[in-house]
C-alpha cells in the first residue's frame, strides 16, 4: 500500500481490479459486448487437430444475442441493449470477439470485421480472443496501426504453463507458444490478456500455485482465472461421468482460499479481470457451487483477503 487507503494500483480494493483499471483509463465505466463473428478454430477443423480442447464448449459462454448469422453491427447494437438493462451507467463499449479463435481468417477479412465493430456508436476499442499460435508479425503490425486511434487488446488462451497438461487436454500448442505470442505483441505495444484454468487433471495444487511466478514474469496487462468446469457434450465432461475419481475439482471454499493465495503471489501490475468462470447451470456437469452470482463470489474473495490481511502481490518477488 502507498498510504492507508490506496494500493499501488490507485484504489482501495485488495486486487488490481479490471473495472477500476478501465475507469481510471477512460474516466467512466466501460462494458464489454461479446460478438460471434463466425470464426472456427484450427484445433477443430483439422488444421492442428479435430475435436478441440477436451474442456471446450463455446456454447456455454456465448450470450444469446451472439449469432454468427447476424452482422457484427446488429450483434453490437443488441449487446448494448442487453447490457443497458443491467449496467445503465456504461456509455462506452469494447467489442469482444469471443467465440472460437478470432484471428483465424485472412488479414483482409479480419480488417473488415474489426472495422465494422469499431464503426459502431459508443465503441472505443476491441478485445480479441485467440490462440497464441494464431498471431504473426503481419497481424501485429496491423493492430499497431489500430492502436494509434483506438484501444485493442489481444486475449490469449494460455490455460496452463505446463506442457504435460496442455497435451493432456489436446490443446495443440505448448506454453512456449503463449510466451512467444505475448512477448511479440507486448513488444509492439499491444496489451495482452491471458486466460488460465485451475484444476486441470494431472496438476497438483502446488504446481498451480507455483505457476504464479511464471505468469507474473510475462508482459501481461490483464488476466482471467477459471476454475475447471466440466460441460455437457465435451470430451472432459464425458470422461468425468465415467471416472469422477480421476478429477480433483475445486469446492467453493477451497477455490476461494486457493485464488487468494495465487493472487498474493501474482505480479501486482497485472489487472485481474476475472477470478472464476460463470456459466448457466444447464451447460454444467460439475462442479456445482449453487446459485452463486459472480459479484457475490468476488465479494467472498475480497472478504477472505481482508480476513487474512493480504492483497495482490503481497508475496510477489520481482
Ligand atoms: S478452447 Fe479455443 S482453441 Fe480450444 S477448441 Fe475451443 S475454441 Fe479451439
Amino acid at each position: 500500500m502507498t498510504d492507508q487507503n490506496t494500493y499501488r494500483w490507485g484504489h482501495s480494493r485488495r486486487f488490481n481490479s479490471y473495472a477500476e483499471h478501465f475507469r481510471q483509463m477512460f474516466g467512466t465505466r466501460v462494458q464489454k459486448i461479446s460478438v460471434d463473428a463466425g470464426f472456427t478454430c484450427p484445433n477443430r477443423d483439422g488444421t492442428i487437430g479435430t475435436g478441440g480442447c477436451t474442456f471446450c464448449s463455446n456454447d456455454a459462454f456465448n450470450p444469446s444475442y451472439c449469432l454468427p448469422q447476424k452482422p457484427i453491427r446488429q450483434q453490437v447494437i443488441e449487446g448494448i441493449e442487453f447490457h443497458r438493462k443491467r449496467y445503465r451507467r456504461a456509455k462506452q463499449y469494447l467489442v469482444y470477439f469471443q467465440a472460437y479463435s478470432n484471428t483465424y481468417k485472412p488479414l483482409a477479412e479480419l480488417k473488415t470485421l474489426y472495422r465494422e465493430a469499431l464503426e459502431c456508436e459508443g465503441v472505443i476499442g476491441l478485445v480479441i480472443g485467440t490462440r497464441p499460435d494464431l498471431v504473426d508479425a503481419e497481424l501485429i503490425a496491423y493492430l499497431q496501426t489500430l492502436r494509434e486511434y483506438t484501444y485493442v487488446i489481444l486475449e490469449f488462451g494460455v490455460e496452463s504453463v505446463y506442457d504435460s497438461s496442455l497435451k493432456l487436454v489436446n490443446r495443440g500448442h505448448d506454453f512456449a507458444a503463449s510466451k512467444n505470442a505475448i512477448n511479440l505483441a507486448a513488444a509492439a505495444g499491444i496489451p495482452c490478456g491471458a486466460h488460465l484454468i485451475f484444476g486441470l487433471p494431472g496438476e497438483t495444487r502446488k504446481q498451480m500455485l507455483d505457476s504464479a511466478s511464471i505468469i507474473s514474469a510475462l508482459p501481461l496487462t490483464t488476466i482471467k482465472f477459471h476454475q475447471l468446469q466440466l460441460f455437457k457434450n465435451t470430451v472432459m465432461g464425458t470422461e468425468y461421468l465415467k471416472n469422477p475419481g480421476e478429477f480433483s475439482l475445486f469446492s467453493l471454499d477451497e477455490y476461494i482460499r486457493f485464488v487468494v493465495s495465487y493472487t498474493e503471489q501474482l505480479n501486482p501490475d497485472i489487472v485481474i479481470e476475472r477470478f472464476a468462470g460463470e456459466v448457466p447451470p444447464r451447460f454444467l456437469v460439475s462442479p456445482s457451487w449453487g446459485p452463486l452470482r459472480y459479484d457475490n463470489l468476488v465479494r467472498m474473495i475480497e472478504q477472505e483477503m481482508e480476513l487474512q490481511d493480504t492483497w495482490q502481490g503481497k508475496y510477489h518477488h520481482c
